[in-house]
């Protein structure tokens, strides 16, 4: 395997992971293959006592898989990496990690509806408590949420439809005062923006169906650890790590693997047993797509940037949010925690609120309305009616969404092309407010 510990990033992510192949290939080859053969009865016991052994069973561990867990565990500065078969899996992985029955988890407010539900509901269920913080970047309010009980901190880098950034090395000294790991979704960022791991993350977890894969075929996940985080630290804490087990012959993931428990724990008492294997197909397509990442970002940003700086100036629009704007609240916290970019999703509120919003989307052609992000192809969705239709009036204000609000995933097509996109919504927009403010003596009686 290529050295690549001094490489920059765009040398990284096309290299990091790649292990030399059967008769040379050069791309990692898509190994369909459920199971692995033994080479004799040794063998077999040898890789069922010992996962370093080599392959068993692709719900346990596929040599396609294991090439794309080693390249994002590369590119986080991570120590260990689990693919999962979707992002919520890789949170749900991730949590049931460190959490179980009893336990308190801290999460940001903001994040997205799926993990929201997960702890409010799924989790809930199985007697995981949960506080949201209603502004992540105060330190005061985790303090105040925390109980004896908390096992974790949760939020993400940057949080949708609001585009808030998440101050992580704030959260994450806040985390270790209260000794208990922080998870970061960074869907949003990926590597190439941001490592929250280098800012004092204990975990990391992808969607890696959004930018990672990028291109909106394939779904996947990605757990991440680092080796910050002291699982063993406070006796009693985390007792699934730190009591024997018979799988390890009578010692526990802490004695074994040390500050690599969370990570050897997740992968095969959580995720192996829970079962949310990824694919070796869509592992293919991950890493693919993951070889042009900062290509991608790189555009996606820039296009984002000039598409959200041409809408701020458009009458039809009410506002932006865009982390991107020196006029987004949150602009300075990026700049200091981004690195390459803002990121290409963002949301803007359209005047004349449902019927306008209506309007603008059902008028792009370019633009596709759909429920995704991260897409090469730009996106757009009504947040009201789709992702938060399930939220009352109060909670939809309280969150920060209005009925007027779309939310865009700017893609990597030519800026000067979406733009064109989004004008013809705007016109739409514009014939719905004249209607509006159309004297009510014209009306037909
Ligand atoms: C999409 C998304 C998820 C869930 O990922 P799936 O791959 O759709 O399961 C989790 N977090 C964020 C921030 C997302 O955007």
């Amino acid at each position: 395997m290529v050295d690549l510990d001094d490489a920059g990033f765009a040398t990284a992510q096309i290299h990091a992971g790649q292990a030399p192949a059967e008769h040379g290939a050069r791309v990692t080859p898509i190994h369909l293959s459920a199971g692995f053969a033994f080479d004799d009865l040794g063998d077999g016991r040898d890789r069922f006592a010992d996962a370093d052994a080599g392959f068993s069973y692709t719900r346990i561990g596929n040599p396609t898989v294991a090439a794309l867990e080693r390249k994002v565990a590369a590119l986080e500065r991570g120590v260990d990496a689990i693919a999962v078969g979707s992002g919520q899996a890789a949170t749900t992985v991730a949590l049931l990690g460190i959490v179980g029955a009893g336990d308190h988890v801290l999460a940001a407010r903001s994040i997205y509806e799926g993990t929201r539900g997960l702890l409010r509901e799924n989790l809930a269920r199985l007697g995981v408590e949960v506080t949201f913080i209603a502004d992540a970047n105060d330190p005061q309010a985790w303090r105040e949420a925390a109980r004896p009980t908390t096992r974790a901190c949760f939020a993400e880098t940057i949080p949708n439809p609001k585009n808030d950034v998440t101050d992580i090395a704030l959260v994450a000294s806040l985390a270790d005062e209260l000794g208990v790991p922080l998870v970061i979704d960074s869907t949003f960022t990926t590597p190439y923006l941001l490592r929250p791991l280098e800012h004092g993350a204990a975990v990391v977890v992808h969607s890696a169906s959004k930018f990672l894969a990028g291109h909106g075929a394939a779904l996947g996940g990605v757990v991440v650890a680092g080796d910050r985080f002291d699982w063993g630290a406070q006796p009693g804490r985390f007792p699934h790590l730190t009591e024997p087990v018979r799988s390890l012959g009578g010692r526990s993931y802490v004695d074994v693997h040390g500050r690599g428990a969370f990570a050897a724990y997740a992968r095969h008492a959580v995720a192996s047993r829970l079962g949310p294997a990824l694919s070796p197909m869509h592992a293919f397509l991950v890493q693919q797509g993951i070889e042009t990442l900062s290509l991608r970002i790189g555009r996606h940003s820039a296009n984002a940037l000039e598409v959200a700086s041409w809408l701020e100036a458009q009458p039809q629009v009410a506002s932006v949010d865009y982390v991107g704007l020196p006029s987004h609240a949150h602009h300075d916290v990026a700049r200091r925690v981004l690195s390459n970019g803002f990121g290409s999703v963002f949301t803007v509120e359209v005047r004349g609120g449902e019927a306008g919003a209506a309007a603008f989307l059902d008028a792009l052609t370019l633009t596709t309305q759909m429920s995704h992000l991260g897409d090469v192809r730009t996106l757009a969705l009504h947040p009201a009616s789709t992702s938060h239709a399930l939220l009352d009036a109060d909670e939809r204000a309280e969150l920060g969404i209005r009925d007027g609000h779309v939310r865009l995933s700017i893609g990597i097509e030519d800026a000067a092309d979406i733009i064109a996109d989004l004008a013809r919504g705007l016109v739409a927009v514009e014939a719905v407010l004249a209607s509006e403010r159309r004297p009510r003596l014209l009306e037909p009686a």
